[in-house]
């Protein structure tokens, strides 16, 4: 099957939930290749979103995403990006389907309990920003 990459966010692993959505990841269907309870820091972060350096909330987004741990982790599904995406649901939990983990657990647009990559391309590069070969199963 294809893989996709996740992170619980620092908002979502202060507020208790990493077992809560790690159950609904794999009751959804998903295999964990790989994971682990890591932190980024400020440098990591910035290069990670890399991409959204000129947007007005990228400053707040890496200073949110290196505060505190994080669970890194390699699903593995048929369709796993575009699956993954519907799983956890809008950006904004505002927007977020019913049901979602954003819709769960996000506390707001910016503070959005989970990532998932957007594009095969971008969960192999991000994966690989994290785990190495060995970690991977
Ligand atoms: P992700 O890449 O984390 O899965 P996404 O693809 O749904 O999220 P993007 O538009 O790529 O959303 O934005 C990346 C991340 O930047 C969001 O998940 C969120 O944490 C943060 N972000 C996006 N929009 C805003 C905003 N208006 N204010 C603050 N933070 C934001």
């Amino acid at each position: 099957g294809n893989r996709t990459f996740t992170m619980i966010k620092p908002d979502a692993v202060e507020n208790g939930h990493i077992g809560a959505i790690l159950e609904q990841i794999t009751a959804s269907g998903f295999r964990i290749v790989a994971m682990k309870l890591t932190q980024m820091t400020r440098r990591d972060a910035e290069k990670f979103y890399e991409v959204h350096a000129e947007r007005p909330f990228y400053g707040e987004l890496v200073e949110f995403m290196s505060r505190g741990p994080i669970v890194a982790a390699i699903l593995e599904k048929e369709n796993a990006v575009e699956d993954f995406r519907t799983l956890i649901g809008a950006t904004n939990p505002e927007d977020a389907a019913e049901g979602t983990i954003r819709k769960k657990y996000a506390t707001s647009v910016g503070e959005n309990a989970v990532h998932g990559s957007d594009s095969d391309e971008n969960a192999k590069i991000e994966g690989a920003f994290h785990f190495s070969g060995r970690e991977m199963f």
